[in-house]
């Protein structure tokens, strides 16, 4: 998730999914952006059909095993269409409203491996859905200092969702992307991000395991132009850097969760951090938790509101 728009979310769900997928392992993709670049990027006609994640939203008889889109070995996409801008507000008076694609989810959920969501550039009722369902954030960014912007905000919904509705959110980790790492500015804001989650390690927030992920990936023209062709980058130039960085993170990311699956069967005990019981937070409490990092505004998160399942 970034509420940014451009900054690399969708190439990074498509390409580190399909690298996932050409690994073995069983991989859903879920398109939650109305602009549905993700459907189009792997070249998903959805003429016809009415079996869109805005459908699985909407329509309480619509079931997610009925919008499983099959594009590749191990790869499933559920796919987005342009009606999806119209869910926040037909969902208005739903009493559940941000638990929907989580409830959903659940009954093909142990069909897949890993399970990737790509947001649309809000922290809207739409990007909820992605945080109430998966264990995992990332955030896909380039290093420019406008983008460093955004980051406090979206580590505060992260924050509010995660005393809510699901207590075992994580960040794990900042995806840098179009990086140009022999610039001074970048340089700069990567030694930022570093030190600013180097310092949340002290504090009890669902960044504090978050790593700026290395190797970045760099900027590379053929990841710009894959999706006009319908193809990940692993399908259209599969030796070129993009495909080379995109591979490399995607097996470090690979170790990593084999590890924590690992270490799981081997004690029988969640890998997550205890938390105490889910609480409803104001906005104010969650922006206290935000410390103060150079170029990092922490302003109120849009449209989060508290867990409607609970009483008060
Ligand atoms: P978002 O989903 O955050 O809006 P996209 O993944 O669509 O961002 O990326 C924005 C644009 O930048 C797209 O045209 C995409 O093809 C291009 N792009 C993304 N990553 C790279 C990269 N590493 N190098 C070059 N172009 C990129
Ligand atoms: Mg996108």
């Amino acid at each position: 998730m970034n509420q940014k728009g451009g900054v690399g979310k969708t190439t990074t769900a498509v390409n580190l999914a399909a690298a996932l997928a050409e690994a073995g392992r069983r991989i859903c993709l879920i398109d939650l952006d109305p602009q549905a670049h993700l459907t189009l990027h792997l070249g998903i006609d959805i003429t016809g059909t009415d079996h869109t994640v805005y459908d699985l939203l909407i329509d309480p008889a619509c079931e997610a095993a009925q919008c499983l889109i099959n594009v590749r070995p191990n790869l499933d996409v559920v796919p987005a269409e342009v009606d999806l801008a119209a869910a926040a507000t037909e969902l208005a008076g739903h009493p559940d409203r941000q638990r929907i694609l989580r409830r959903k989810f659940a009954a093909i959920a142990q069909s897949y491996d890993f399970v990737f969501v790509d947001c649309p550039p809000s922290l809207g009722l739409l990007t909820l859905n992605a945080l109430s369902l998966v264990g995992e954030v990332f955030v896909p960014m380039q290093a420019h200092f406008l983008a460093l912007q955004g980051v406090g905000r979206l580590l505060d919904t992260v924050g509010l969702v995660c005393r809510s509705v699901n207590p075992d959110l994580r960040v794990t980790g900042i995806i840098l992307c179009m990086h140009e790492g022999q610039t001074t500015l970048a340089k700069e804001v990567v030694a930022d991000l570093d030190a600013f989650f180097l310092q949340a390690r002290r504090q009890d927030v669902p960044w504090r395991n978050c790593r700026v992920l290395r190797p970045a990936i760099r900027r590379n023209i053929k990841l710009a132009e894959a999706p006009s062709f319908g193809k990940t980058i692993f399908d259209y130039a599969p030796w070129c850097a993009g495909a080379n960085d995109y591979r490399i993170l995607s097996e470090l990311l690979l170790a990593d969760w084999d590890a924590q699956i690992a270490q799981r069967s081997d004690t029988s005990q969640p890998a997550s951090v205890p938390q105490s019981p889910p609480e409803i937070v104001t906005v104010s409490e969650a922006r206290s938790a935000m410390p103060a990092v150079s170029g990092v505004t922490s302003d109120a998160p849009a449209g989060v509101e508290a867990d409607p399942g609970r009483p008060g």
